[in-house]
């Protein structure tokens, strides 16, 4: 059986598919989340009946009433995980019933409708199958998977959840996201704002936390950092993540990240980093980590390296650190040898260059 038939997908290819000169001119040098490729996904669900007319399509422009609940209400989740070219020439992607098990968390605290894990990953298949020559074979690069749900009722009443919604994914080349080699990022400590409260949607990946964030992530740069790094609403003393990746502290041969307490995003980076350590001879602890033990850590030399982690950026150095009233550096502000054989590893069951021993990485095609 092929993967059309299973879900009954309709498959539409593109009329207007680039030629292979045109996307290779894309592939050498993709960026982030700039260029798309020629198809995509849609799945439409209307309330009584359920998710139907599942679909791959041409990619382009949707057409939505401008009282389409999504544009006042903000009823939308993503997702984010990568298809990438193994050493054998297989496309693989990693984990991606982890990213449905979450998808449907998010989905269950925006009053939305879960989608069953099956559909999401042969979506991603139907996806990958049909764009399978954007698929970038330069080292390093992938093919990023952008999974979202909206709401699509029409009319503004605030008292009930959209009855219908559209499941969507669309896939971009992506390149390496260190141009020029791995540097670490400098960080500002954001005590003006807060980025989820407990109670919230901390713990879901919904569009609104971003929307409430780009404030602080600016301040970070007016400040001259990189990236903004969330702290505890109550006390703002506890860290918790970085609003777009988890964040690992270096103890030795300890690796100490923020516990999930509601208020910060479930990494699938972060959950592999940790069933990963052992294998590499380091320990794990999930706890709180306060701002004034990461100062005094970094101050005493006890703490030798942080990390950031996330699908896009897999695994990134923290060099620096900086807040209203302080300001420090961590090690020596270069990567660490922790930080770089923990990415190392990664990379490499992605990538097909090392054994996968806990089944993580699903091959397409
Ligand atoms: C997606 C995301 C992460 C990283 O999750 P991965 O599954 O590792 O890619 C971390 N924090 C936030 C806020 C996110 O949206």
């Amino acid at each position: 059986m092929t993967i059309a038939q299973k879900l009954g997908f309709d498959v539409q290819q593109s009329d207007h598919a680039r030629t292979a000169a045109e996307r290779e001119q894309v592939l050498a040098n993709p960026g982030f989340g700039q260029a798309f490729t020629d198809h995509m996904i849609v799945i439409d669900y209307t309330e009584g009946q359920g998710w139907h007319d599942a679909r791959l399509v041409p990619y382009g422009p949707l057409s939505l009433d401008p009282a389409t609940s999504v544009f006042h209400y903000a009823q939308e989740l993503f997702e984010g995980l990568k298809a990438y070219r193994q050493v054998n020439g297989s496309i693989v992607t990693f984990r991606p019933y982890a990213n449905a098990a979450r998808l449907n968390r998010s989905a269950v605290r925006m009053a939305m409708p879960e989608l069953p894990e099956e559909a999401f990953v042969e979506s991603l298949e139907q996806l990958v199958q049909a764009d399978r020559d954007w698929v970038p074979t330069t080292e390093g690069h992938s093919l990023y998977l952008r999974p979202f749900i909206i709401a699509t009722q029409v009319g503004l009443g605030v008292n009930y959840p959209s009855r219908t919604y559209s499941y969507m994914v669309i896939a971009s080349p992506a390149g390496s996201y260190f141009t020029g080699g791995i540097t670490p990022v400098s960080v500002w400590l954001s005590t003006e704002y807060t980025r989820a409260a407990p109670g919230g949607t901390g713990f879901a990946k919904c569009g609104g936390n971003y929307a409430a964030a780009f404030v602080a992530q600016r301040q970070a740069v007016e400040n001259g950092c990189d990236q903004v790094v969330w702290l505890d609403a109550q006390k703002h003393e506890y860290v918790e993540e970085m609003g777009g990746m988890n964040l690992v502290f270096v103890f030795g041969d300890r690796l100490v990240t923020p516990a999930l307490t509601g208020t910060l995003l479930p990494g699938i980076t972060r959950d592999s980093i940790l069933k990963l350590a052992g294998d590499l001879g380091l320990q794990t602890e999930e706890r709180l980590v306060s701002v004034d033990e990461w100062q005094a850590g970094c101050e005493s030399g006890e703490l030798t390296e942080v990390f950031a982690c996330g699908t896009a950026a897999v695994v990134t150095p923290v060099g620096s650190v900086k807040g209203a009233d302080r300001a420090w550096t961590i090690g020596d502000g270069t990567p660490g040898p922790v930080t770089m054989r923990v990415r190392e590893e990664l990379v490499g069951i992605q990538y097909g260059s090392r054994p996968d021993p806990y089944g993580w990485v699903h091959k397409i095609c």
